[in-house]
């Protein structure tokens, strides 16, 4: 075979491994399809070895979108490679398959060149006839067999199937808050979920560790959808069942990651039998690590599971029950039954330290807005606003619905063509607004600054519309099921 013809090829090759994903090419499809003919034409041959290491190299392709054919072909073509070749004797006491492994992919077209021309200068450390070795290439046809149909075959080195390899590159960058730009994060989160439900006995450790990470990003605020929370919910209800009751000897089970990227990683590899074959390699090979019985113990599913389950629900609550504020009076009333308006103020301060009290002093204070008059009205609705502009990263869906029934209201309110004061509308910013609004709602308490509005540009009803119309546009359309029994126009919303 000329070099330049095979030097080609390799190149094709490795074009295909390295840009698959990324790059969709009919012609992917015809290199795989044409390099699995020359294997299945001579299957025993000479040349066997080239379109075996071949189909290894773009193995992952054939597991990924190929056209239809492809696999059957491929799959065929090894499967008849590692009947004709596996039983020829030799006096190897190892092969180079036994320690081959995803990343060693990159190299076997390098291989491949060396082992083609007696000339070239061998740079591996295992001798050139082991890996020309017939019993050899049966290994490597039994691997790329592994690849495309994973479990299929016994006798060849654990790897991580090409799926999980995805889904772990995909569930750290979105746990890291970078999710790839093709990543529907409801649909993402709430397929874990589903893959627990469905997943085999021996994988649903697995599958309820990537269940458990991603719970922790899934109440975090960030998902604005509930169905995504109560399919993780139903998911591990649905799971626990098959861990209860079980019983062990242990005296310890593993410590399991607490970062999500981390935890989802560990569960993906264990949801697969490839995975863990990876994990038990690994764990041997490095000495550190839990064997994996502590890991995937039933008894210490049955906990992770009653965990995250009681995690979930708390937390669903939390975001999308019914909100009650009457504790909130206690906080905010003074025992005059006055606004504590210092407490008030210093809590409206865009600080972070003040946002794990912006959501109950938002929907507080619209409640109590349709009771009150005069000051303390005018007073409540700036405190709705600014304290749900505090809220990180936004406020759960029944104190949304909350405000924006009190802010629809004031909005839709009419209003008189013409202020009836001179000065501007007070800014809700900095000292202005802090000192400001203390002195507007209690003079007698706090003495007067430079900058101070009169009492009616406070109580002016077109500057309650214009703050009632800034805070329905800051919150309408976060939740698509906002208008359940909230506003009017909340139809159109969109998710994040
Ligand atoms: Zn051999
Ligand atoms: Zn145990
Ligand atoms: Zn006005």
């Amino acid at each position: 075979m000329d070099s330049t013809t095979l030097g080609e090829l390799f190149q094709a090759w490795d074009e295909v491994r390295e840009e698959y994903r990324t790059s969709r090419d009919d012609g992917y499809d015809r290199t795989v399809l044409d390099c699995a003919a020359r294997l299945a034409d001579d299957p025993g041959g000479e040349s066997a070895y080239i379109w075996t290491f071949g189909l290894v190299v773009m193995s992952p392709y054939v597991t990924w979108l190929p056209g239809e054919g492809v696999v059957d072909a491929t799959t065929a073509a090894l499967a008849a490679t590692d009947r004709a070749l596996r039983d020829r004797p030799c006096d190897h006491a190892s092969h180079p398959y036994e320690s081959h492994d995803g990343e060693d992919d990159m190299n076997l077209t390098e291989r491949l060149s060396e082992l083609a021309d007696d000339q070239v200068e061998w740079h591996e450390d295992r001798p050139r006839e082991e890996w020309g070795c017939p019993r050899n290439v049966a290994g490597f046809a039994r691997i790329a067999l592994d690849v495309v149909e994973p479990g299929s075959v016994t006798d060849v080195p654990p790897r991580l199937p090409a799926e999980a390899q995805e889904a772990i590159q995909t569930l750290s960058a979105l746990l890291h808050g970078y999710p790839k730009p093709w990543t529907d994060i409801d649909d993402e989160i709430a397929s874990q979920g589903w893959s627990l439900s469905r997943a085999e006995p021996a994988d649903r450790a697995g599958h309820l560790l990537v269940v458990r990470a991603v719970t922790w990003y899934a109440v975090s605020g960030m998902v604005r959808t509930k169905s995504v929370l109560d399919d993780l919910v139903e998911a591990v209800e649905k799971t626990l069942p098959h861990f209860a009751g079980a019983s062990c000897a242990h005296t310890w089970h593993a410590t399991l990651p607490d970062s999500g990227p981390e935890a989802a990683e560990v569960g993906v590899i264990l949801s697969s039998p490839g995975g863990r074959g990876v994990y038990e390699r690994d764990r041997a090979e490095s000495g550190r690590g839990a064997p994996l019985e502590h890991v995937v113990c039933p008894v210490f599913m049955a906990e992770v599971a009653e965990k995250t389950l009681s995690l979930l629900r708390a937390r669903r609550e939390a975001l999308f029950g019914d909100r009650d504020t009457s504790h909130v009076d206690a906080e905010y009333l003074r025992a005059d039954g006055r606004l504590d308006i210092e407490k008030i103020v210093q809590r409206l301060e865009p600080r972070s330290w003040n946002e794990e009290y912006a959501d109950d002093l938002s929907l507080w204070a619209a409640r109590r807005y349709e009771e009150a008059d005069g000051r303390e009205r005018a007073v409540l609705l700036v405190t709705a606003y600014q304290a749900a502009e505090n809220s990180y990263p936004s406020p759960p869906l029944p104190v949304v619905r909350g405000i924006l029934k009190t802010m629809r209201a004031v909005a839709a309110a009419p209003r008189p063509q013409e202020c009836a004061h001179d000065d501007e509308h007070p800014k809700l910013r900095y000292a202005e607004f802090r000192y400001g609004m203390a002195h507007f709602y209690a003079p007698e308490e706090f003495p007067p600054v430079e900058t101070d509005r009169s009492p009616e540009s406070w109580t002016c009803p077109r500057f309650a519309g214009t703050v009632a119309e800034q805070c329905v546009s800051s919150l309408a359309g976060l939740y698509e099921d906002e208008s359940e029994d909230g506003g009017e126009d909340g139809s159109e919303g969109v998710s994040p």
